[in-house]
């Protein structure tokens, strides 16, 4: 992949080197993966200069039949993909998503309950500086202390307490399984609506690799370019009888035009999601991320909940003295990518917090497998027992790179 270097000189050389970054790191972002190179010629492609305003067969501009097509496609395979009632694929993000379904639902100052940020939630889902926290009573709930897992007596507890008019459910640090089934019951009992938010389990729930909300949820959010692989952006499922307050939420109310190339990006992934291929790919995380834990484990770490259901570890970093964001930076200097996270009830602000999250969608989309899984499990392990030691670092880098040029990277490589 490269910019044109005839026309801006500058951005082709930083694409480059981002091209060049990519191929040469070790991605345990949890929330990162890398999109094929069908989904990025979509994305990339001439419809960005398209305005669509509306939905299809029902624009506010001319010259749409192609888009038509293109936005139709997509809320069929999203609607096939995950056995769903109706799509709307026009949420810029996954935060997007989750404002629209606030919109469809709630008022200004309504009470609802999410998971707090510190115990696993998304900044949508309550958090003080975002619009969740400003515009709507949040109460938040968390892990149990002992378990570090959901418990679903204290969250109904609370949720017969504050009668909240909307539960949400869904994570971006829980390595655990999370049960709808169970979060529908304590909705219908507190007399609350209930969204799942699937963001980061969006791929395993497509191959069934995950409990799917959508039985237990009326309205299901999303973002595609986590576990999905798909393009950065969103969508949202619903009921059928939902489908005109979530579509009028996301146009006019909260966004005008869709991003077309985005759309069209978002119908290559679901595409790509139905083949077999994409259910070895889902069941290949998850094994990486048991072998990756086990590893951890066994090489003294302490994980929060104890290991994981799903595609992401949480490791608390407290009984090694060093911070999330030491360790961050010191595996950083390694080539190795991950990102600091709060773990529950940590006493550390965010931007330091005492816990780093992996996650192994990244990696296993590069095709690396049990054996790379213990071999970064000892470069971490080394390289957070002597964070501060330059040459450690230096040649676990080598060991990085020299790891990383025998795994091509999809969409810049092939
Ligand atoms: N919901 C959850 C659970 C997430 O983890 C995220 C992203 O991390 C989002 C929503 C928001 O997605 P986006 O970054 O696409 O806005």
């Amino acid at each position: 992949m490269s910019g044109s270097p005839k026309q801006d000189a500058e951005i082709a050389r930083i694409l480059e080197l981002e091209a060049k970054r990519q191929k040469e790191t070790i991605n345990l972002i949890a929330a990162e993966n890398y999109a094929s190179r069908a989904v990025l010629e979509a994305q990339g492609s001439m419809l960005t200069n398209k305005y669509a305003e509306g939905y299809p067969q029902q624009r506010y501009y001319a010259g749409c039949p192609n888009i038509d097509a293109i936005e139709s496609l997509a809320i069929e395979r999203a609607k096939k993909l995950f056995n769903a009632e109706h799509a709307n694929v026009q949420p810029h993000s996954g935060s997007q998503a989750n404002m629209a379904a606030y919109f469809a639902l709630l008022e200004p100052g309504d009470t609802v309950m999410g998971m707090s940020l510190s115990h696993g939630g998304h900044l949508t889902h309550g958090a003080p500086a975002n619009f969740s926290g400003k515009w709507y009573k949040f109460v938040s709930y968390g892990v149990d202390r002992e378990t570090e897992r959901l418990n679903y007596d204290e969250v109904e507890q609370l949720a017969l307490k504050h009668r909240p008019k909307l539960v949400i459910a869904g994570a971006s640090a829980y390595p655990r399984i999370i049960d709808f089934s169970r979060f529908r019951k304590i909705a219908d009992t507190a007399g609350a609506q209930l969204v799942a938010d699937m963001a980061h389990i969006a791929g395993l729930v497509a191959t069934n690799l995950h409990p799917s909300p959508v039985p237990y949820a009326p309205i299901i959010t999303s973002s595609t370019h986590k576990t999905l692989r798909g393009p950065r952006s969103g969508f949202i499922l619903c009921k059928r009888e939902l489908a005109s307050k979530i579509d009028a939420a996301v146009f006019p109310m909260m966004q005008g035009g869709p991003l077309v190339h985005a759309i069209a990006a978002k119908a290559v992934a679901f595409f790509e999601a139905m083949q077999p291929e994409f259910t070895t790919y889902q069941k290949a995380v998850l094994e990486n991320a048991q072998i990756l834990a086990a590893e951890l484990k066994q090489h003294g770490f302490r994980l929060v909940s104890g290991g994981t259901d799903n595609h992401l570890i949480l490791i608390d970093l407290t009984p090694t003295g060093i911070t999330g964001k030491d360790a961050q930076e010191a595996l950083e200097a390694a080539g190795i990518l991950t990102n600091r996270n709060k773990i529950p009830f940590d006493r550390r602000p965010p931007q330091i917090s005492s816990g780093i999250r992996l996650g192994t969608p990244a990696v296993t989309t590069r095709g690396f497998g049990p054996q790379e899984m213990k071999a970064i499990a000892s470069f971490i392990t080394r390289i957070l027992s002597h964070p501060d030691d330059k040459k450690i670092q230096r040649e676990i880098a080598e060991q990085v790179a020299s790891m990383c040029r025998r795994f091509p990277t999809p969409g810049i490589d092939s």
